[in-house]
């Protein structure tokens, strides 16, 4: 008998139906030892999803604004889950737990990971496995970095004690004890940790779609499913913004060389991306697996005469950066041109400062900022073996009559990055999915 890890999204935790859903799934397949589950997500279009109730509720404690009706509704949720999965916890116990906490001003952390705990005790109860907390295993330092090594080990050593468990995701805890959080989206890092600790066959991710697909099913309608793709593309695509798996989740899958297969919940019939460390064959004729992009970022680019001669360059621009607490996101240069790509989220209103040490530091001839701008990457290993994708790209975007402010053709020649205005990020994205796919 082998090991699957489980994993299952917001939306197919999000009420007693959809859990009874996952109960289903998980059943049909007696490898289906370990799982892992998000705190309940929406229901239907415009709900809310408790993650964002219990942050709500958290935001108004510290403005010493009421916030008993925002816990109310968590509670009731809860309550009705607990009433119609007809298991018995006590649900209403750990609600008073956690509504005395936020009265004292227990931290946002502790607040927000109570969603996953709380479905977590009752998941298990409805399965019969054993509750394992996610505290104290998946373990961070004091700066709130994960520490992959330590939280396998402390993994390994517990799940080896449960033949069957279910572990609530997207927390762990800081050397302090006090209960740390991924960012959000962060139950997909705690299922791949899971996965590798428990040395499983594969780490199986349910969702509400059908696997990854070419684009955001939002964007383009109808977007086709990709059937397999490596972890070195599907960490382009997720880190430029295909939100179906969080970024940082392809990392522990594939140093244990784990195979992610992401499924929907909704439609267990279909089989769902594949994700390996080889890619597999495109489609006849396909030439590029996915396309994502991600709006607000601001380009600084420099430019001085002579700049290819000149040493340190891009050690400065770094440090300056590294000096503001900024990370690069991208660097394309040319002979006599820089451009620094940063998010602007990380420039937190300090443009005018960190162009000015540029200036001091660097002095350029001129420097031009762009804001507002949004990435875009295609990507694919099939695109570096054929002429002419680049033209027909560009060309795509200039037919949509898009603006084309930056462009970034990394060197593995796994994925070309155009830089364009925010408000051109969707048409843009479907200019290119008609130019590339059949
Ligand atoms: P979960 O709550 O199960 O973790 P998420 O909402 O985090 O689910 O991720 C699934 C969603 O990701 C889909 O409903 C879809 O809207 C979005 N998404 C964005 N880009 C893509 C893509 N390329 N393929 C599939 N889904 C995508
Ligand atoms: N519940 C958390 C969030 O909404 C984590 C997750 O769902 O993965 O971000
Ligand atoms: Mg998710």
């Amino acid at each position: 008998m082998g090991i699957k890890v489980a994993k299952f999204g917001g939306s197919s935790v999000a009420d007693a139906i959809q859990i009874g859903k996952t109960k289903k799934i998980i059943e049909a397949d007696p490898d289906r030892k370990y799982i892992v589950v998000s705190a309940p997500g929406k229901r239907f279009d415009g709900d809310t999803k408790i993650t964002d109730l219990l942050y709500l509720c958290k935001t108004h404690r510290e403005h010493n604004l009421p916030y008993e009706q925002l816990f109310q509704v968590v509670c009731d949720r809860y309550k009705v889950t607990e009433v119609n999965l007809e298991v018995e916890v006590n649900i209403r116990k750990y609600l008073d737990e956690i509504r005395e906490n936020l009265e004292k001003g227990t931290t946002a952390d502790y607040v927000a990971s109570r969603g996953e705990y709380l479905n977590a005790i009752l998941i298990a109860a409805y399965l019969g496995y054993d509750f394992v907390d996610a505290a104290g295993l998946i373990q961070f330092d004091a700066k709130g970095r994960l520490l992959p090594e330590e939280t396998d080990r402390a993994l390994k050593e517990e799940l080896k004690k449960h033949e069957r468990a279910v572990i609530p995701g997207f927390y762990g805890s800081s050397p302090d004890g006090s209960v740390k959080t991924f960012s959000r989206g962060g139950s997909d890092i705690t299922g791949a940790l899971v996965a590798r600790a428990a040395e499983a066959d594969v780490y199986e991710n349910w969702t509400d779609v059908s696997g990854v697909l070419v684009a955001d099913p939002r964007i383009v309608e109808g977007a086709k499913p990709i059937s397999t793709i490596s972890y070195k593309e599907l960490r382009e695509l997720s880190y430029m913004g295909a939100s179906v798996l969080h970024e940082d989740a392809i990392y522990p899958a594939r140093a244990a060389d784990i195979p992610v297969n992401i499924r929907n919940t909704n439609r267990p019939q279909d089989e769902g991306t594949l994700i390996t460390a080889e890619a597999g064959p495109l489609e006849d004729g396909q030439i590029i697996t996915g396309i994502a992009g991600r709006k607000n970022f601001t380009v600084i680019a420099l430019y001085k005469n002579m700049l290819s001669d000149e040493r340190g360059f891009v050690r400065r621009i770094a440090g300056i950066l590294e000096d503001f607490d900024i990370s690069l996101e991208h660097l394309p240069t040319g002979i006599d041109t820089v451009s620094v790509v940063i998010s602007e989220d990380s420039i937190d209103g300090r443009l005018d400062e960190i162009v000015e040490e540029f200036r001091q530091q660097l002095k350029p001839d001129t420097i031009d900022v762009i804001e507002h701008m949004a990435l875009i990457a295609t990507v694919g290993y099939g695109m570096s073996s054929r002429p002419g994708v680049s033209a027909a790209l560009f060309s795509a975007l200039a037919e949509e009559g898009v603006n084309i402010r930056m462009i970034d053709q990394g060197s593995s020649e796994m994925n070309i990055i155009v830089g364009v205005e925010n408000d051109d990020l969707e048409r843009s994205i479907k200019a290119i999915y008609r130019a590339f796919i059949k």
